[in-house]
């Protein structure tokens, strides 16, 4: 697992959050993936509102309490709705563009430094991991890693508040019977690459996990997971805790 930053000339999304942060309008940001169709990013997206998140988005707001950590903090939307609900909050990205963003953006608390890397230490009593937070974890076999992790940086009583998707949807015939290989890699490592005017990144792998599959894996590394909400579309909200 890698525990470095992002080189500014290989940062597509960072790229269009500074961009978006100077003009208030971005070019369009583009997602590859062997996965799905080429697809696109709306970057004013990146730039919600609380009044404009998902449900699930704001229940986690609303659910985070004492100090938070914003891990994968990108234009910092969530850390602004809790910076201005009074709450404490520490936002983290590896884009160097973003974390300038962000501090352009009134973000009080930011540092360029990855989830992964051990110099990062604290004592959070939540950490707070949205548009599909579980994608930093990267593959399944990553879980024993990202819970030690998770255990390095959790106050005794805290909590992990991560949102997924099951993309089992995918695989699903007409008659909603998934044809997947059981032997096979989990079915919701995706690898993806984005691309931003003339900028393209490396490629990385992002984990979609359904429900179950992560209380497993959360089981089988000292914690336990509850679903808190589910969304419209085969997405949730997920607080994870120490057994
Ligand atoms: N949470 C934001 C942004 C999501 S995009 C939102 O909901 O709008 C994912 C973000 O995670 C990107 O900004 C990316 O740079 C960051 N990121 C990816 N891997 C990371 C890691 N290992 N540590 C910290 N940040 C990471």
């Amino acid at each position: 697992m890698t525990t470095s930053v992002l080189d500014p000339r290989k940062d597509p999304m960072g790229k269009a959050i500074a961009d978006y942060t100077k003009n208030g309008v971005a070019g369009r940001l583009r997602v590859f993936s062997s996965m799905f169709d080429e697809d696109e990013i709306p970057v004013a997206e990146l730039f919600r509102d609380k009044d404009e998140m998902p449900e699930i988005e704001r229940l986690a707001l609303d659910t985070a309490c004492g100090h938070i950590l914003d891990v994968g903090a990108g234009s910092g939307c969530h850390t602004l709705a809790l910076q201005e609900a009074g709450k404490e909050v520490c936002a983290i990205d590896i884009s160097p563009l973003s974390v300038k963003a962000m501090e352009c953006r009134g973000v009080k608390d930011v540092r360029l430094i990855n989830f992964f890397d051990p110099a990062l230490n604290g004592n959070f009593d939540t950490i707070l991991m949205l548009m599909n937070g579980s994608g930093i974890v990267g593959r399944t076999e990553r879980f024993p890693e990202f819970f030690r992790r998770v255990d390095e940086l959790l106050a005794p009583e805290g909590q992990l508040l991560m949102d997924s998707s099951d993309l089992i949807y995918l695989y699903e015939d007409e008659n909603g019977v998934a044809d997947i290989d059981i032997a096979g890699d989990y079915y919701g490592e995706v690898d993806f690459t984005m691309q931003y005017k003339n900028i393209t990144g490396d490629t990385f792998d992002w984990l979609y996990i359904d429900f179950d599959s992560l209380s497993f894996h959360a089981e089988e590394n000292g914690f336990h997971a509850e679903r808190l909400s589910q969304g419209i579309h085969y997405d949730y909200l997920a607080r994870l805790t120490r057994k």
